[in-house]
């Protein structure tokens, strides 16, 4: 099934082709069964309380065909090593509280993925409005990172999965507003900063993979910490006290 839309990077008005956040080849390629808003939060919808399933795994109609395919070929694949690599040092862990190991990645071309499944999460346009976002996703090379985005991650093993697009999320601690996105999927979890710390000091910034070329394969050592995800409380982990 097809929606006209404007395409969430390149802004073109056509048929939307449905993006898997993330690509089907980090796993997504499974029937899996969602739960949004309807069911979440609305206790006079019928849909709530329960689960809705997508045959085709996790996404959204979100890219015009061209910029599906040429971000598919650009991007997809080298996140995908990423996240095979990822899982498969996740699984050899011991430890409950730290991932530890050593990748052979593309960062560059893992950052800008990332930041792509962030724009398609995102229904409102204000990421890919973002000074820079969308030069930066339409043209490979680029290496100008958008200026206030931060992005960070960690490692998960919970089956629970976000997907909760650009959000304002206040403290009531300090009365200050968090501008924030989140993705989650194992074996990572991935989040968005705007121009706003993360929730814990315990995911790792991840933004300086922005620095190296497009295509450049290097080794990267990475310990990430093990958040526990059980629910879609953006920011939330069962293992981490709110205080
Ligand atoms: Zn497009």
């Amino acid at each position: 099934m097809q929606k006209k839309n404007s395409c969430f990077l390149c802004g073109k008005v056509g048929n939307l082709t449905f993006e898997h956040i993330p690509p089907q080849c980090a796993f997504n390629n499974k029937s899996i069964y969602i739960q949004g808003h309807d069911h979440l939060i609305d206790e006079k919808n019928y849909l709530f309380g329960k689960k809705s399933l997508s045959n085709r795994g996790f996404g959204k109609h979100c890219l015009c065909a061209s910029c599906n395919n040429s971000t598919g070929n650009w991007y997809a694949k080298d996140f995908c090593a990423f996240t095979q690599q990822g899982l498969k040092i996740l699984e050899q862990t011991t430890d409950p509280h730290l991932s530890s190991g050593s990748y052979t990645i593309k960062p560059l071309n893992v950052i800008k993925q990332i930041l792509l499944m962030f724009v398609c999460t995102d229904s409102t346009g204000t990421l890919n409005n973002h000074k820079g976002v969308k030069d930066y996703l339409l043209d490979k090379n680029s290496t100008v990172f958008p200026e206030k985005i931060n992005i960070h991650i960690y490692s998960n093993a919970c089956s629970t999965k976000r997907m909760i697009g650009y959000s304002y999320a206040s403290d009531m601690r300090i009365g200050g507003i968090y501008k924030w996105s989140e993705i989650n999927f194992k074996p990572f979890g991935y989040f968005l900063t705007h121009d706003s710390p993360p929730p814990n000091e315990f995911m790792v910034d991840i933004t300086d993979f922005s620095k190296k070329p497009y295509d450049y394969l290097c080794a990267v050592n990475l310990t990430i910490a093990r958040l526990k995800v059980s629910n879609l409380a953006l920011g939330h982990y069962d293992n981490v006290p709110v205080d």
